[in-house]
């Protein structure tokens, strides 16, 4: 007991707790042995105890939730269970947490006292649903306040109560949105959408303790709201007229239409996560909350749960924790990163630099270059005013960090630098001889390349333990992977620093080993070769990108595409360049430069096969000519054929990454090329996929018959018989 205040008369595992004066019960949710808040059957017991001790005391008037955890109030439910009880099958546990949840949620709704959630840091699935349970909402202006109901990124619906609460509170058609996308709500736009109720500029206490955090600005007005919330019956805030027009019983109908039909656009019906969800705020909307939530959103999440997709989805999602953990332990680089070059690579990766906060020293050879590259970072983050996602102060302070220089000296203060220069293997060569000449002593050299090994770069390296390979994906900002290449020279310190930036970026930083074309471009390029070699034989485009994007490639990033649509995405050149670099891997990888090069005329701009949406009749002439002079006949083909020469030969190059040591697991593997590529994560991955639609020897097979048709290129590895993949 100190200054008036006292403990709850129980001890707790996960929460710690204090009746503060005026009887409020501050309870600072602290997961004990995890670095983030979940809620599953142990944390949610304790809760229920907290809930049922303020209710039957007469001393607690109001309850204050916090976390006691910095940058996370509650990641939601706890994946590593449910994981288990997806790979177990049996989902009583989960069942009952659920039944839990609703009952326990509906007790705090109902309840005369009234309960606050003071909200910091990342607020997601249940812990979001947790927070909509309270009586009113308070957030923080912590670059890491996050709001959002992600669970249909794993296959399932909100299940704790979300598709019942969420659209009485902000009205139904912003509340399908969150929904049925998982989309991210910051403090700010979510005070303008009702979501919180305020807002407040708070400093986070560095001593992590109940009674030093109960002094931030956020804890002091969440309690002040509570004393008055306490002083007056407790009523939860009403819809605008609006948007109770919105959700009444006639329109609500044509509101869950349109969101049907938004969502079958963007995902097909390759998701029934997103369109079980509408279904259930839709029905829900007509009965009481606890009503909705046991009798419709609980049977469509154990169903939703029990499905492969969910299953597959959940397995991706561990497994970039698992990316991240590996990467755990690496000390942070200093705050100045140098990028050198300022295209389209480098510009990118300058803006996500500084948005994170980095000083970053912008270098290319021209005045020019720098002030484009600079006016395309300014545009990427004026998007993010225009959002509200932050203030135009904020945007100043990003755009005064990044320092523009022709001058490699101005670049030597950096102690980590990334190349990013044109992809030529003399430029990238003389680039690191300057920074080697140039740079801090302990400084590392981290390269962009795409086409060639780290070894060939660092080849007349003086120090080549201090270069490293840095893989962004093209766009950086959407593009969570990054590939973290190591060769044998490179130091663990290089290797740990550049996984310390990349997790930093909010990057998963897979490390892999030094190798043509790495991981995913390496995998990647036998499924680009394929439907260049299609276009060769005459297969129209349409035909060759409908085919992938029957099978869900890019489905995830909410633009299907196809191959030839990625290629128009890369750009011909590079891809071309990259394809033919790759051709040292042996002769399965043939880029066919005769046709692509007919692709890219002299004196303008290079080809597309797609122009508005349709084959563009320049590429067509561009294939006629090649065909008059190169002709080949190959004869009717059915779509499953196209099919196999597509996705096949990925698979019979994933099983000989995994032979090569490129990676270890083939969980990698699946990982990288669904956050690399576009391959449809709810298919769990290429390796996952192809194991569990195909028997154990059949792709081998298949790949034999591929090649007495249609040539060597797909004689399959002997490890694709061998198994272990
Ligand atoms: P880009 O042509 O757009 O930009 C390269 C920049 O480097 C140009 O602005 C050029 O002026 C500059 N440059 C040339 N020599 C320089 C020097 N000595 N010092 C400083 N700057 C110099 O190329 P990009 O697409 O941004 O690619 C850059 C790198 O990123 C390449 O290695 C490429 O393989 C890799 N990459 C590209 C993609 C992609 O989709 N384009 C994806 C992943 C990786």
């Amino acid at each position: 007991m100190s200054n008036g205040h006292t403990s709850a008369p129980v001890e707790y595992k996960h929460f710690k707790t204090v009746v503060l004066d005026g009887g409020i019960l501050l309870a600072g949710f602290d997961y004990f042995g995890k670095p983030v808040n979940v809620l599953n059957v142990e944390s949610m017991s304790e809760w229920q105890e907290i809930v049922r001790y303020a209710e039957q005391s007469a001393i607690i008037k109001a309850v204050v939730l916090v976390s006691v955890k910095e940058g996370n109030f509650c990641a939601g439910a706890d994946l590593e269970q449910m994981h288990d009880a997806q790979r177990q099958r049996s989902f009583q546990e989960m069942e009952q947490l659920v039944i839990t949840a609703h009952t326990l949620f509906d007790k705090m709704e109902r309840s005369p006292k009234p309960f606050v959630a003071a909200v910091e840091g990342a607020c997601l699935g249940g812990g979001l649903e947790l927070a909509l349970a309270c009586h009113m909402r308070i957030a923080s202006s912590h670059p890491k306040t996050c709001l959002a109901l992600p669970e249909v990124k794993l296959g399932i619906l909100p299940g704790f109560g979300g598709t019942q609460r969420l659209p009485r509170l902000i009205g139904l058609p912003a509340a399908l949105d969150m929904i049925t996308t998982g989309k991210t709500v910051f403090p700010r736009q979510g005070l303008r959408m009702g979501l919180v109720e305020g807002m407040v500029t708070s400093i986070p206490s560095t001593v992590r303790t109940l009674e030093k955090i109960q002094n931030e600005t956020l804890v002091q007005a969440a309690i002040a709201q509570a004393r008055v919330l306490c002083s007056a019956p407790v009523r939860r805030p009403t819809l605008r007229a609006s948007l109770r027009f919105l959700s009444g019983p006639g329109i609500r109908t044509l509101v869950c239409r349109y969101a049907r039909h938004q969502v079958i656009k963007r995902v097909r019906h390759f998701y029934p996560a997103p369109l079980c969800a509408i279904d259930a705020v839709g029905r829900g909307m007509g009965l009481s909350i606890l009503e909705g939530s046991l009798t419709v959103e609980k049977p469509y999440l154990l169903e939703l749960m029990a499905s492969p997709t969910s299953s597959h989805l959940v397995g991706l999602f561990l497994a970039g924790e698992k990316v991240k953990r590996n990467s755990a332990g690496a000390q942070a680089t200093s705050a100045r990163v140098g990028v050198l070059g300022a295209g389209l690579m480098g510009s990118q990766i300058a803006g996500q630099l500084t948005e994170k906060g980095y000083e970053v020293v912008l270098r290319d050879v021209s005045s020019d270059i720098l002030a484009k590259a600079i006016g395309r970072i300014h545009k990427a983050q004026t998007t993010q005013v225009r959002k509200r996602i932050i203030l135009p102060s904020d945007l100043r302070y990003r755009m005064m960090r990044v320092t523009p220089t022709t001058h490699i000296k101005d670049v030597g203060l950096a102690s980590l630098v990334i190349e990013a220069v044109s992809e030529k293997l003399d430029v990238k060569r003389a680039v690191l001889a300057e920074f080697e000449a140039e740079s801090h002593p302990d400084a590392i050299f981290a390269t962009n390349t795409s086409s060639y090994t780290l070894a060939d770069i660092a080849a007349r390296a003086i120090h080549p333990e201090r270069c490293v390979g840095l893989h962004f994906f093209n766009p950086v900002a959407k593009m969570q992977l990054v590939e973290v290449v190591h060769a044998p020279f490179t130091s663990d310190r290089a290797l740990a620093q550049a996984c310390s930036l990349a997790k930093r970026l909010g990057k998963f930083p897979l490390v892999v080993n030094d190798g043509p074309g790495f991981l995913v471009n390496r995998i990647l390029s036998r499924y680009l070769v394929e439907a260049v070699i299609m276009v060769a034989e005459g297969i129209s485009f349409q035909r060759i990108d409908t085919v992938a994007k029957n099978f869900g490639m890019a489905v995830d990033s909410g633009h299907p595409m196809g191959p030839l649509e990625l290629l128009d995405l890369i750009g011909l050149p590079v891809a071309l360049h990259v394809l033919t670099s790759l051709a040292v891997l042996g002769s399965r990888i043939e880029p066919r430069d005769a046709l692509l090069r007919n692709f890219l005329p002299e004196k303008s701009p290079p080809l597309r096969f797609w122009k508005a949406e349709k084959e563009n009749p320049e590429a067509l002439n561009a294939v006629a000519s090649y065909r008059r002079a190169n002709p080949s006949e190959v004869g009717p083909i059915s779509d499953d054929i196209l099919h196999q020469r597509l996705f096949l030969p990925m698979v019979d190059e994933a099983v000989r990454c995994l032979h090569d040591k490129i990676v270890e697991h083939p969980w990698q593997v699946d990982f990288a090329l669904t956050y690399g590529t576009g391959f449809p994560a709810f298919r769990g991955g290429l390796l996952t996929w192809a194991r569990q639609t195909m028997t154990q020897g059949q792709v081998a097979r298949e790949l034999e018959s591929l090649a007495s048709k249609y040539g060597k290129r797909f004689e399959p590895c002997p490890g694709l018989s061998q198994g272990g993949w």
